[in-house]
C-alpha cells in the first residue's frame, strides 16, 4: 500500500500513511483513523441525561422519528421524551367508553 498523503512511500503507520507524513505536524488530522476499533459517532456517556425540550410526533421507527433520535443524541440530551408519539396511543377515557 502507498501512503494516501504523499503517494509516494510505503504504509507503515497507522492512517494509511507513511513514517514522515505520519509525524510531520498537521499532516496525521487531515486522515481520520482507519480502524474499526477508533471511535465513531457521538459518543456514550453515563448519567442521567436531560429530557428533550420538545416531544416528537414522528412515528416509532419512521425516518423523522431516527433523525430526532441521532439529534437528542448529538445535543447529549435523553432519546425519549414521554409524550412522543408511541405505536398504541394512550388509553383515555373517551377511548374506553367508545369499547363499551
Ligand atoms: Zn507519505
Amino acid at each position: 500500500m502507498i501512503c494516501r498523503h504523499c503517494n509516494q512511500a510505503k504504509v507503515n503507520r497507522p492512517r494509511g500513511l507513511c513514517w514522515s507524513c505520519y509525524y510531520r505536524p498537521g499532516v496525521r488530522d487531515q486522515y481520520p483513523s482507519t480502524s474499526k476499533y477508533a471511535r465513531r459517532g457521538v459518543g456514550n456517556f453515563c448519567g442521567t441525561p436531560p429530557v428533550p425540550t420538545a416531544a416528537t410526533s414522528a412515528r416509532p421507527g419512521s425516518a423523522e422519528k431516527i433523525a430526532i433520535l441521532a439529534e437528542r443524541a448529538r445535543n447529549k440530551q435523553s432519546l425519549w421524551h414521554p409524550d412522543d408519539v408511541t405505536m398504541n396511543p394512550p388509553v383515555t377515557a373517551e377511548l374506553l367508553a367508545q369499547a363499551c
